[in-house]
């Protein structure tokens, strides 16, 4: 099926007219700023941020092999979601697919932007049903919600499943990989070129350790980019957080692969274990910095954990997850501890 970009814009954004301010007008730098109404005594943050992120898009475009035209970074890929409804729904007549379950922030994103919701359910394994997707689609459906790996299953999506959505969707398929850095799979973004409708989302919260600093990133077409340009708020990404992505980027990189090795190999000796105590039904398989993992009477648990000062992500009332706590790789002590109370509370 060809894909038609401006055909799938809400009207009121592809005629949108974007905010400009005075030094979008020129380029370089000029020597007195008096176009802003700053204050002029500096303190290292009196000036607005660089509203295009430029340095730190440069950063990001080499890490991840695509252009710079490709990328839009916003406050958290929450932002990017939001913006996502906000570029392609018509409130109140479009819908969107999501997978279900997945992470919550979508059926949020739509909720506030009244977009109707149409789940489709995973298969037992948490894999995509490509049938029971397809027979949802109709011609004011806007947006497919992926997520790979799943947040709460763990797993990786079949990425010929993904190919075959896209294929075959008039609109945009998301794929959210807020995980991906916790995988062997080959990211999505190797599949901006060929797809058109392919939007990927990652993050710097999850592996690379700055969740405090929001930072999350849409990478697509350049003209779908634009698009996030016109939407955004002007200053959407701060200056500190500008500088601490790029001082991570530019000089933490070998200390992150260092803790994703180790959170990976934490997260299968964590498996393991838990694997050995007897009310464990199943630890699913996670290609994330989480276990889903069903146990009997995992609400118990779940408040007897919270009692001794641990907190996990309860996830049994949730759709396929029945009976399933979602537990985050932590520190190997903070993961000795886990296994040690769960032991406590199960003997
Ligand atoms: N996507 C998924 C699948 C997530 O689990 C999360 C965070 N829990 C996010 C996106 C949000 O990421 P950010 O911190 O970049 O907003």
């Amino acid at each position: 099926m060809t894909f038609n970009l401006n055909k799938i814009v809400s009207p009121n954004i592809l005629s949108l007219a974007p905010y400009r301010c005075a030094r979008d007008e020129f380029e370089g730098s000029a020597e007195i700023y008096l176009d802003a109404n700053e204050n002029p005594f500096d303190n290292g943050l009196n000036r607005y941020p660089d509203p295009y992120q430029t340095e730190l898009k440069k950063e990001i475009a080499s890490l991840k092999n695509i252009s710079e035209e490709s990328i839009f970074l916003g406050n958290g890929s929450d932002e990017a979601i939001d913006l996502l409804f906000r570029i392609f729904c018509i409130p109140g007549k479009d819908n969107y697919i999501a997978i279900t379950p997945s992470y919550g922030m979508y059926e949020v994103c739509g909720n506030v932007n009244n977009v109707e919701r149409r789940a489709a359910l995973l298969t037992d394994n948490f894999e995509i049903d490509l049938p029971q997707i397809n027979s949802q689609i109709d011609s004011n459906t806007k947006l497919i919600f992926l997520c790979s790996p799943n947040n709460p299953s763990g797993n990786i999506l079949d990425v010929n499943a993904v190919q075959a959505l896209a294929n075959n969707f008039h609109g945009v398929v998301v794929i959210d990989e807020a995980y991906i850095d916790f995988s062997f799979s080959e990211s999505a973004t190797t599949l901006l070129e060929k797809y058109p409708n392919i939007v990927v989302l990652q993050t710097l919260s999850k592996a690379w350790g700055l969740a405090a600093i929001r930072l999350g990133m849409a990478m697509a077409s350049k003209d779908i980019i634009t698009l996030f340009n016109k939407v955004k708020y002007p200053y959407n990404v701060n200056l500190l957080t500008q500088e601490k992505a790029l001082e991570y980027l530019k000089e933490k990189k070998e200390m992150v692969s260092q803790q994703i090795a180790e959170i990976i190999s934490e997260r299968e000796r964590v498996k393991e274990l838990l694997s050995t105590i007897p009310a464990v039904i199943k630890v699913f398989p996670s290609e994330a910095n989480f276990l889903l993992v069903k146990m009997d009477e995992a609400e118990n648990i779940y408040s007897t954990l919270l009692k001794k000062g641990t907190v996990v992500r309860n996830r049994s009332k949730v759709i396929l997850c029945e009976g399933c706590l979602r537990i985050t790789i932590g520190t190997p002590i903070e993961n000795q501890k886990i296994i040690e109370q769960l032991t406590e509370i199960i003997a």
